[in-house]
């Protein structure tokens, strides 16, 4: 067959799809079989067994992986795929191959002690996690890859997290684009996502699909205020954050606080040795920001580092938070409670009712996080019960997805030459509602994708 011509093409749904979690989407092409992302299921109750599951093709078959992002539903089966016998090559952005390594090499310590507890097989090893590093390589944005058959990948920003991308793959002009998760642009350090008006195909996010976020005027002064009612009434001010972006966004908004002295001095720590080591990425990685905070860096601002700053990362100097006065200001994981060191910080605190619990992120039901968001008035806690005095509160605006409307204008940029969406990465009814969203206001053809099915595409 002569490469000008449509292949007969398909995308086979195997994760991520009806779900937000579990990222894999199978394309083949001529012989050519690429699979985007291969993420692990999380948060839901049959999600160990979905992880542990063969994968439903022959992982040796498969001659390239491209990886959106770091986040670990994007890329917590890579290891499994590798041990099961993937041998081809793994493809993504410098910064989502460091972040990626990190979650990794994190979660197979959180793995290994939850096989321990409960007698069960690891998913993979250190060995797994260092053969996957060995094949995975790295490409610019618009860095134009040669896959075979005609085939030419390039990845393009979109603006979710550090280095995260959208895949698209382009034969004989045709194009189809995998959006991985999308930014909630304009984000406070990275750039917008990019436009995307040539596709012929998306394969699109859908975390917000049903839902918009609050406008981020509302949410401005917030943590100021916060911060403020902390100083006055003496407490301590914990919060719970996810360890990539939302915790250097939030430092990089003290950073401002601080130094432009809008807050009075107050101990900051950062009390995760998980969000310590993807913060030592961002700053690697200064290339990657956009304009506004390119040109604070080199204004000569440390913008993940401030007076009063301390990063905690060894056990000891964690515990020796307790040790210093309120008022003070304590960022530790995990983002919904679900362990790690905030629970340590919430035992103590949650009783006192000069403290405040602030919540900057989506917390699942059947985490504590959810629990106190609820406004539970007693928890427990490593098998105590804890009263919950403390004031909770929320910021709902740092979300790092684009929310219903956003998404809507992501896709109306279309030329018009669109010939489906498949919706994905979202619950069914949120991935539902923005199909028909899309149909009843842009007359594109918009499907969400039972898991395991198959779509043929001209391509
Ligand atoms: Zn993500």
């Amino acid at each position: 067959m002569s490469q000008d011509t449509n292949h007969s093409s398909s995308i086979t749904f195997y994760g991520g799809t009806e779900t937000v979690t579990g990222s894999n989407f199978l394309f083949e092409t001529n012989g050519l079989k690429i699979l985007v992302d291969c993420g692990l299921f999380q948060g839901c109750r049959i999600c160990g067994d979905l992880n542990v599951e063969p994968f439903p093709y022959n992982p040796s078959s498969i001659d390239i992986l491209f990886v959106t992002h770091g986040h670990l539903d994007h890329v917590g089966r890579i290891p499994k795929l590798v041990r099961e016998g993937f041998r081809g090559v793994i493809y993504s952005t410098p910064p989502t191959r460091d972040l990626g390594e990190l979650m990794l090499i994190d979660s197979m310590g959180i793995m290994e002690k939850e096989a321990k507890r409960e007698h069960t097989e690891l998913l993979y090893n250190t060995e797994d996690v260092e053969k996957a590093m060995r094949l995975w390589r790295t490409a610019e944005y618009h860095e134009p890859l040669s896959l075979g058959a005609g085939v030419t990948a390039r990845l393009k920003d979109s603006g979710h997290i550090l280095g995260s991308s959208m895949v698209e793959l382009e034969h004989d002009g045709k194009k189809i684009v995998f959006t991985g998760d999308l930014g909630n642009s304009p984000a406070p350090l990275l750039h917008d996502t990019e436009i995307v008006n040539d596709a012929d195909y998306l394969v699109i996010e859908s975390v917000y699909g049903d839902r918009n976020h609050p406008s981020r005027e509302e949410q401005k002064g917030l943590l100021k205020q916060i911060i403020e009612e902390t100083i006055m009434s003496g407490g301590a001010l914990m919060i719970p954050a996810f360890s990539i972006e939302r915790t250097q966004v939030l430092l990089a908004e003290l950073n401002e606080l601080i130094e432009h002295k809008k807050i009075p001095p107050v101990p900051i720590f950062l009390d995760s040795p998980l969000a310590i080591k993807a913060t030592a990425i961002y700053e690697k990685y200064e290339r990657y920001f956009n304009k506004e905070t390119m040109a604070l860096i080199k204004s000569g601002d440390n913008i993940f580092n401030f007076h009063g700053l301390k990063s905690t990362l060894r056990t000891e100097e964690s515990k020796a938070i307790n040790d210093v006065p309120n008022p003070k200001v304590i960022i530790a994981g995990s983002g919904m409670s679900a362990g790690g060191r905030i629970i340590h910080h919430e035992k103590r605190y949650l009783p006192d009712p000069k403290s405040t619990l602030l919540l900057v992120g989506y917390q699942a039901p059947g985490t504590l996080g959810r629990e106190l968001k609820d406004g539970a008035k007693e928890v427990t806690i490593l098998g105590e019960r804890v009263p919950v005095r403390a004031r909770v509160t929320e910021i709902s605006g740092y979300s790092g997805h684009k929310d219903s409307d956003a998404i809507l204008d992501f896709v109306s940029h279309d030329k018009g030459q669109a010939k489906k969406i498949f919706v994905v990465m979202g619950e069914l009814k949120s991935a539902t509602f923005l199909a028909q969203k899309i149909q009843d206001n842009l007359s594109l053809e918009a499907v969400v994708p039972k898991k395991g099915e198959k779509m043929e595409i001209l391509f």
